[in-house]
């Protein structure tokens, strides 16, 4: 009886141990853009094939793979998320991430339950006073977009799309409006700001050296505290409104779309049932 017993505790201790050594392996998605990449401000700046910003934002996306490599991360894997996945290159990017080109439709591949998401290069959405080069996906195409009532763009619609799948969105280095957009709805997270936005095209900006070396703290202490960030999620019914610009204003058979309510000749209203269903109605018009 007592031999069985102390080989039960054995087993158990053995169990225990083995739980606190396998830390669970640490894989880390970074969706990347243009627009919130220290040196960047004015619109000639964002064009995909623009060396500079390549370079610029190439070195802030390597920057931020260090800093989570240090803090712990086991993988990095990096999408090209900026104006048609056509800015990075597997010659430039750290040579321990993987690269991510092209488009990734609705679920962005989070439904592969990474450990945690980050943001590099991140603008603020659009109508954001101090935001540099502010939009919400398109510039040209879209005036706004509401969740649930709320002005929104790209930060709080991925994290919210994450959350969807448990992941918490950990990092993000961009201007300051981004950061403030991004700290309003997961206020512990790490942010790395490396620009001031005075308008829309103008800014003071961090130099590439400074902000690369501010990315990198902040990303590895992002993955140092990722237990204590909980995944950004919205409960219940989620409504996604989408105006147009004028140049793009609804067509005649809009009304067709499932869960699509028209408010007016350029605005769209999607509903579902949660964010996931809202999300997936808006993206596929
Ligand atoms: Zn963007």
């Amino acid at each position: 009886m007592e031999a069985r017993s102390l080989a039960g505790a054995g087993v158990l201790a053995c169990a225990l141990a083995a739980a606190l050594s396998a830390q669970p392996r640490k894989t880390v998605f970074l969706i990347t853009d243009a627009e919130g990449v220290a040196g960047v401000c004015r619109q000639d700046q964002t064009d995909p094939k623009d060396q500079e910003m390549r370079q610029l934002l190439t070195g802030e996306i390597n920057a931020a793979v260090d800093g989570l490599y240090a803090g712990g991360a086991a993988e990095v894997i990096v999408w090209d998320g900026h104006d048609g996945s056509q800015t990075l290159s597997a010659l430039t990017i750290h040579p321990r991430a993987k690269l991510i080109i092209g488009d990734l439709g609705v679920t962005m591949t989070l439904e592969r339950n990474y450990s945690a998401i980050g943001f590099v290069g991140q603008h603020a959405r659009a109508n954001r006073k101090g935001g540099i080069l502010a939009h919400s996906y398109s510039s040209l195409g879209i005036q706004t977009m509401l969740m649930n009532g709320k002005p929104v763009g790209e930060i709080e619609t991925r994290a919210a799309l994450a959350g969807a799948f448990n992941t918490p969105a950990i990092f993000l280095s961009g201007d300051q409006a981004a950061s403030e957009d991004f700290h309003a709805i997961v206020p512990n997270a790490e942010v790395a700001v490396v620009k001031e936005g005075f308008a829309n095209y103008s800014c003071q900006t961090l130099s590439a050296q400074a902000a690369q070396d501010l990315i990198r703290v902040r990303a590895r202490s992002a993955i140092q505290k990722i237990a204590e960030i909980k995944p950004y999620k919205i409960e219940g019914p989620v409504t996604i409104q989408i105006e147009y610009t004028t140049r793009n204003a609804l067509g005649p058979d809009a009304h067709l779309r499932p869960g699509a309510e028209i408010i007016d000749a350029r605005t769209i209203r999607y509903s579902g049932k949660d964010f996931l269903e809202a999300w997936t109605r808006s993206q596929r018009p």
